[in-house]
């Protein structure tokens, strides 16, 4: 990017600030449901947030939760009973759902205290029928309700004919956005080699059903547009153990040459032909292998039903997909130089505006998103960005709306965003100060710093778990009695989902980090009501060589390219190590994105990242 766009463009392609929520629509609604369900023989009725697909970004069409209750948020449950309804939600979303939802209507509890299992046993009367769509949940979770529903003397029935979609009467129709090849120099791989090393990691079972759409994107090199955020297709495959698979996608998805290139993988055949191919494995006796994350408990009983076997369990493309291989890493690069030369644009444009006192957390978030744009390549936001001031950065998943957008004055700001860009996929967060910061902003800054320097910077044996690594971006904050309530880090897709497994740098981190598999280093402090700090960083494990060696190890390749702001940091709490690394990481960041930059930015970051070595001893 060469020009400073002076104005940034005020219109989102992207992010939507509206807050459609109304609570009314609740109580007419659930009353709707209520007479469906006595005419289908039912007592009660789960709704998931959750599609058929299981995605975190799910169609218009999908959104059930937030059709009968108003609550929008990416998780949550709701149970209708005859006598009472309830709204399931966690942590971050109590206090949105007390906005969204007529408590009239539905209870709100917090899984953390009470789970819709738990309140369902405690609620459902005997001898009750209570449905669930069998598309909408995945084995585990239907056993789960049916032990809950058996717990009141009620019984679990699948309610096929969805009771909801019934009273949808203006239900929007399934997405159809066009198919495009994810072109092989992104890729790296093809999908004849994909497919045969799937194959061999089927075990005993006859066939594998393909049922992630983010599976599905990277087994056959194909990106869509379904969802907002992710570029999948939503789309299932069935690859047997011997011969081509079939690919179940609408055909109007699929333009001409899209069809020619899949052709040549994969028979092709309409969604609701699965049922029968589900059907016939089922009738032949086999067994097969479905993804106990997103494969509906329909198409188990399915295979069941016609005499076949099923064997849920792990997903084998996803540890695949994981790692990338070397085109998907030189891809990460490009697309995170130029994701970094729009982030310090914005960065040396919000630094010269905030102090007027007159932008919004909108506005901010525009201006990034009209620089990001400008960086070239990109498709979507890979979520919407969390722009966030003062007591609204320590709501780590805060999502700004008209209805709540800060005006932005002194004190921190912190956001978090990300592109998808066909080389790949971003994600980063800064958190800045407008003024002054106070010395406990400075210091829990450092500490998280310090936290996300430690993971960019450990060096481990192979085999070392995301639950060992996370443990390293907490002792600086466990040191001074302080953490946060998130995990550190997830994986990122190659031009996927922002949000990849299966690693995790959590408490939930049992996989252990292999070298090609990109992850986030994203450390923070929130205290409530005043102010919030996160730092991340998009990094690629890599293998390591430390001198004397006597295991394999590995290490981490910093993704992200922009200055952590230096005024919010205490120098003297760094160890010398800490700060060579600061150093060096700002010496890259100018090196390799000052380059991209108009003058005046080029001009901010050289200060911004001028060598704290430097200054201490200065
Ligand atoms: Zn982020
Ligand atoms: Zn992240």
């Amino acid at each position: 990017m060469s020009q400073h766009p002076a104005a940034p463009p005020r219109a989102s392609k992207f992010q939507s600030f509206a807050d459609t929520a109304d609570p009314a629509q609740g109580p007419p609604r659930l009353a709707a449901l209520r007479a469906r369900l006595a005419a289908q023989g039912l007592d009660g009725f789960v709704v998931g947030r959750a599609d058929e697909y299981q995605g975190e970004y799910v169609p218009a069409g999908a959104e059930r939760l937030a059709w009968l209750t108003g609550f929008g948020g990416s998780a949550g449950t709701a149970v209708a009973l005859g006598h009472a309804a309830a709204l399931f939600v966690d942590g971050r979303y109590v206090e949105q759902a007390a906005a969204q939802v007529d408590t009239r209507a539905f209870e709100r509890h917090n899984v953390a205290a009470t789970t819709p299992e738990a309140w369902l046993a405690a609620n459902a009367k005997a001898g009750g029928r209570i449905g669930y769509d069998p598309m909408l949940f995945t084995p585990g979770q239907r056993d789960r309700l049916r032990a809950a529903a058996q717990k009141a003397g009620a019984s679990l029935v699948a309610a096929p004919d969805n009771p909801l979609d019934a009273c949808w009467t203006d239900r929007p129709a399934p997405p159809a956005a066009p198919i495009w090849m994810h072109p092989a120099k992104f890729a790296g791989e093809g999908a004849a080699s994909k497919i045969a090393r799937v194959r061999k990691a089927l075990g005993e079972a006859d066939a594998l059903l393909v049922s992630d759409p983010h599976g599905l994107a990277w087994l056959f090199n194909l990106r869509g547009g379904d969802v907002a955020h992710t570029p999948i297709a939503l789309g299932r495959a069935l690859l047997p153990k011997f011969g081509k698979p079939t690919l179940f996608m609408a055909r109007e998805k699929l333009p001409a040459p899209v069809l020619r290139a899949l052709g040549r993988v994969a028979h092709l055949a309409e969604p609701a032909e699965l049922a029968e191919a589900l059907a016939r494995l089922g009738r032949d006796g086999r067994t097969l292998k479905l993804d106990a994350a997103t494969a509906p408990a329909a198409f188990a009983e399915a295979v069941e039903a016609a005499g076949g076997k099923v064997d849920v369990g792990a997903d084998p493309i996803a540890a695949m997909k994981a790692r990338k291989n070397a085109a998907e890493l030189a891809g990460a690069r490009a697309a995170h130089l130029r994701d970094g030369a729009a982030l310090c644009e914005f960065l040396a444009w919000f630094d010269a505006e905030a102090p007027k006192g007159r932008l919004t957390e909108i506005d901010a978030a525009l201006a990034l998103e009209g620089f990001r744009v400008a960086a070239g390549g990109l498709r979507d936001l890979s979520f919407p960005s969390i722009s966030a001031f003062g007591p609204h950065a320590a709501i780590p998943h805060y999502r700004v709306t008209e209805r709540s957008n800060l005006r932005i004055g002194r004190g921190v700001y912190l956001i978090d965003g990300g592109g998808q860009y066909e080389d790949g996929t971003t994600d980063v967060t800064r958190t800045v100060t407008v003024g002054k910061p106070t010395r406990e902003m400075r210091d829990r800054f450092t500490r998280v710093l310090q936290g996300h320097v430690a993971v960019a910077a450990a060096t481990f044996p192979a085999g070392t778990t995301g639950v060992q690594l996370d443990a390293l971006a907490r002792r600086p904050l466990w040191e001074a009695g302080l953490d946060f309530d998130h995990g550190t880090g997830h994986g990122v897709g190659s031009c996927l989902s922002v949000h990849e497994g299966p690693q995790s740098l959590s408490k939930r981190g049992a996989v252990a980090i292999e070298a090609g598999m990109v992850v986030s280093d994203e450390p923070g402090y929130y205290k409530p009501g005043a102010f919030g700090i996160r730092c991340e960083n998009l990094l690629a494990a890599r293998e390591a060589k430390p001198a004397g060696a006597e295991r394999a190890c590995l290490g981490f390749e910093t993704l992200t390219l922009a200055p952590f702001d230096l005024r919010l940091l205490d120098a003297s709490m760094l160890t010398r190590a800490e700060l060579r690394w600061l150093d060096a990481y700002h010496a890259r960041v100018r090196r390799e994105v000052g380059p991209l930059l108009s003058k005046p930015a080029r001009r901010w970051l050289a200060a911004a990242t001028a060598p704290l070595s430097r200054r201490r001893r200065a």
